[in-house]
This record gives C-alpha cells, sequence and structure tokens, in this order.
C-alpha cells in the first residue's frame, strides 16, 4: 500500500453561540480536513484544529504545508510505517504541531481500515469501552448568565468546567460562585484559568476556591512561573493540571521531573498529533502524574481521535473533554455525538470508527 496525494480541505465553520475563555472569543472554527489517498484505493482523514493561543499556524497555512511539503515527502511511502513517517516531516516542519496532529490521525485512520482494526487497537487496545466527558461553560462578565448555562449543562453532565483569570480576580471567583450556587452541591466543577493568574492571585484565591468546592485548577499559572507552581503544587489539597505549560514530550517529561502539575491535560492537537500525545501520556504515567484527555474543541474527526486515546490509557484522572462537536452548528461525521449518563462511547469501527459525510465536506469548503 502506498500514498499516492495528502489533501487538505479548509471548512467555513461555526459554533452554536459564542464560546469565551482565557483570551479567547470563538464563534467559527478555522478546522481544515486533511485526507491522505492510497493506491489501494483506502483514504484516512484527520482534522487540523489551529488556535492562535496554542500555535501561530492558520487554516491557509496548515492548507500550504499540506499540499507543499506535506504531500510531496509522503507521496509513494507505506502509510504503515507512521512513525517513521512523521520523523520525516519533522524534518520538513518545523513546529507545525496541528498540521501534524491531522497528518498523524489521518495515517491512523487509513491503517485501522486498511486492516479492519480500530485506531485505539493500533494504540495498544482499550482499557475502556466509554469515557465521562465534562460540560464546559464559557466566560461571560454576567454572572447570571454564566449560572443559567452551567444549570442548563448540569442535566447532561455530572463534572463542569469553567473558565477564570480573564475578568477582574474577585468578579471571577463572584461568578464561580454564582455557578457553585445556581447547580447546588453535587455537580463537580473545575476551573480552567489558562495560565492568567499571577502567584498572588492564586494564593488570594485559594480560600474561596476551597468554599466553592473546585477539585481541579488547570493551569492557573503562566508556563513560565516554574518556581511558584512547583512550589504551590506541594502544600495545594486540589490537583494542579497543565496545559499550556505541556505542549511537547519535552515539556510533559518537565512537569514530571519538577512537578510542576500533579495531572496533565493530554490534548492530541496542541502536542503534535496522537503519536506524540501517546509518548508525553506514558512518560507522565510512568512517573505517577495522572492524565485527563483534552482537547481544542474539534469537531467529528479530532474528537474520535481523542476518544481513542481516552480508550488506549491505564487510567484517566478526570472526565475527558471530548463533546466538541455538540458546538458546532454544522458536522463532518454521520454519527452524531452522543452524551449517555455524562459518558460517550469509544467508537468500534475500523479506524477513526466514524463516516465522514463528504456532501458536508463539499457544502462547508471555505473555497466554494
Ligand atoms: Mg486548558
Amino acid at each position: 500500500m502506498k500514498i499516492t496525494s495528502v489533501e487538505a480541505i479548509p471548512l467555513a465553520v461555526s459554533f452554536r453561540s459564542t464560546f469565551r475563555f482565557g483570551t479567547t472569543d470563538r464563534s467559527t472554527s478555522p478546522n481544515v480536513v486533511v485526507l491522505i489517498r492510497t493506491d489501494d484505493g483506502v483514504t484516512g482523514y484527520g482534522e487540523a484544529c489551529p488556535v492562535p493561543a496554542f500555535t501561530s499556524e492558520t487554516q491557509a497555512s496548515i492548507v500550504e504545508l499540506v499540499e507543499q511539503r506535506i504531500s510531496p515527502a509522503l507521496s509513494g511511502l507505506d502509510p504503515r510505517n507512521r512513525i517513521a513517517l512523521l520523523a520525516e516531516l519533522h524534518k520538513i516542519l518545523r513546529f507545525a504541531p496541528f498540521t501534524i496532529a491531522a497528518v498523524d490521525t489521518a495515517l491512523l485512520d487509513l491503517v485501522g481500515r486498511a486492516s479492519g482494526l480500530p485506531v485505539h487497537a493500533l494504540l495498544g487496545g482499550a482499557f475502556r469501552t466509554r469515557t465521562e466527558v465534562h460540560g464546559s461553560v464559557g466566560w461571560d462578565a454576567d454572572p447570571a448568565k454564566v449560572a443559567a448555562t452551567a444549570v442548563e449543562q448540569a442535566e447532561t453532565y455530572r463534572w463542569l468546567k469553567l473558565y477564570a483569570g480573564r475578568g477582574e480576580l474577585d468578579a471571577d471567583i463572584d461568578r464561580l460562585q454564582a455557578v457553585r450556587d445556581a447547580v447546588g452541591p453535587e455537580t463537580r466543577l473545575f476551573v480552567d484559568i489558562n495560565g492568567m493568574w499571577s502567584p498572588s492571585d492564586l494564593m488570594r484565591a485559594l480560600p474561596r476556591i476551597r468554599e466553592i468546592d473546585l477539585v481541579m485548577l488547570e493551569q492557573p499559572l503562566p508556563p513560565s512561573a516554574t518556581g511558584a507552581i512547583r512550589d504551590l503544587v506541594a502544600k495545594l489539597e486540589v490537583d494542579v493540571v497543565a496545559d499550556e505549560s505541556v505542549r511537547t514530550v519535552t515539556d510533559a517529561a518537565a512537569v514530571a521531573r519538577e512537578n510542576t502539575a500533579t495531572v496533565i491535560n493530554l490534548g492530541h492537537s496542541k502536542l503534535g498529533g496522537p503519536s506524540t500525545a501517546m509518548h508525553a501520556a506514558h512518560i507522565a504515567h510512568g512517573n505517577g502524574i495522572g492524565l485527563m484527555v483534552g482537547s481544542v474543541i474539534e469537531m467529528g474527526l479530532a474528537t474520535a481521535m481523542g476518544l481513542h486515546i481516552a480508550a488506549a490509557l491505564p487510567s484517566l484522572a478526570y472526565p475527558s473533554y471530548l463533546m466538541g462537536p455538540l458546538k458546532y452548528r454544522q458536522q463532518i461525521t454521520q454519527e452524531q455525538v452522543e452524551v449517555l449518563d455524562g459518558h460517550i462511547a469509544i467508537p468500534e469501527g475500523p479506524g477513526l470508527g466514524v463516516t465522514v459525510d463528504e456532501d458536508a465536506l463539499r457544502e462547508l469548503d471555505a473555497r466554494r
């Protein structure tokens, strides 16, 4: 089996409502579907979802890299040598994690489809058939609006991710309190600060974080605040998750070595693909660091990839962030994401186990 071409389709897609977190407002999303075609007639699909907070890649840069560098480099090669092919790509692309993530995903999908195996089997096999997912309640200036969204989501999810760091500290904490008051004590709440607090903000916030019963803090300090976070992690009674500070396998090793977090957010897009994500996961797990599967809120292909990773990890410290397609107005896969009892089933079919809606791809093509 040989690769004949690698193609990229830029999508024009949008969110059901504007999603605010960190310094970001998302109402549209610049996703790109990557297709790897072979002389066997089997096609593998991947998805890139570049987010400015993580990468300087854009929809246009991803399409150009795929067409001008990746397709010529991979054409004629055997897709079953996935890691060797990715090593070749790392020689010609300098830090294009979201682009490579889509290619890595498409290679796994392709080999899975060709062999009849689900992607999780190619990653070493499944520890579970479903994974718990959490909801996410975007930041809003109006606490009543945040609380209302949380109440609505609490009907579907047992766990909700909240955001802080964007507003003034006390006002942000008041919003978190408003959510706790609205949803009651049963819903588990955690907060992503996207690296926007200072160490003194965090110290000031801690008593109220305990009061509100937030079980985990994601990226409370900027990635550069290594010393401060190490000291705090040693003292804190809540888990600290590293997200923005883990962009590479080397970063994951640094967290394990320096104890700058108790859990790593394993997003395969920001980490440059499922293969590097699994590498980072094994380093973290082997060093007693917990794992949760994150995302940048992707559509059906990258989300399916995340589900296979969630299946293949030996243990998960927290629910996964894998309900992304539900935030989009449009869909690119025929299967709809379904949250049952707070969980999403791991796809079982060959490859990613989802059916790409070719009509939708044509209709959503941003070049039309
Ligand atoms: Mg995060």
